[in-house]
């Protein structure tokens, strides 16, 4: 009885070692697992299910071994992977979920979502992901031939990075009204989120005591989630910090 959660891997075939850390996790680790949670962000980019990089495929081979050993992984996307499609999805056996999904994790209420929506403060990023999000703008691009497409991530890419170095870190974090009104609106034990790259258990002292879990990242963090009937482990930079969940 045990389940995963990652994110925030950014794979891209510049980084080789994180590939391989993640293949590892995924042939050795995983299998052990009732299911594995991906919460955004395994991919640095990702310009359509009809670039056929060669993480891609590895990821795939790997994701798809998983399920047919009967281990079903789950994908919330990121702010850099929001164009994982379908078709990609049914290639690695897994199932997309939406953005902000309510589970049922060995009797707890779980609410489960990449993180970035609740970046409120960082108004320059929301309206980026409103445009991002339309639908018909999204099937426009994936008109485009790939290069044109590779070039305009690219593009997005350097003015992303020019951007976050002149935003501060509160600005980038969650902010904690977003962060409230999810818990006052749905019966939930806890939250799980990554994107902030900021791996913590925040005690929150609302009605009742209530959790937020972050994930790292696996650039510098290679940081994990395991949960069970006894509780959540979150590690990150080699160490772990221990949730113990009573009744
Ligand atoms: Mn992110």
């Amino acid at each position: 009885m045990l389940t995963y959660f990652i994110a925030d891997l950014h794979l891209s075939d510049d980084r080789p070692d994180i590939i391989r850390a993640f293949l590892d996790f995924i042939e050795q680790q995983a299998p052990k697992a009732d299911a594995l949670y991906i919460l955004g962000d395994l991919f640095e980019f990702w310009i359509g299910d009809d670039d056929k990089t060669p993480v891609a495929k590895q990821v795939e081979l790997a994701l798809k071994a998983l399920s047919d050993s009967g281990v079903p992984s789950y994908f919330i996307h990121g702010n850099r992977d929001f164009m994982v499609g379908k078709a990609y999805a049914k290639r690695c056996g897994m199932t997309l979920l939406e953005e902000e999904k309510l589970v049922d994790l060995y009797g707890k209420k779980v609410l489960i979502l990449h993180g970035d929506t609740l970046c409120t403060d960082d108004v320059g990023y929301q309206e980026y992901r409103e445009v991002t999000q339309k639908l018909w703008l999204r099937r426009l691009f994936l008109l485009l031939p790939l290069f044109v497409r590779q070039r305009i991530a690219n593009k997005i890419r350097s003015k992303s990075k020019q951007a976050n170095t002149s935003k501060s870190l509160g600005i980038m974090d969650v902010n904690q009204q977003a962060v409230e009104q999810r818990f006052a609106e749905q019966p939930i034990d806890y939250m799980i989120h990554g994107h902030t790259h900021r791996p913590e258990i925040h005690q929150l002292a609302l009605s009742g005591t209530k959790y937020r879990v972050v994930l790292g990242d696996w650039y510098q963090q290679m940081s994990i989630l395991s949960v069970d009937t006894n509780g959540l482990v979150l590690t990150a930079n080699g160490q772990a910090q221990k949730l113990e969940l009573g009744q």
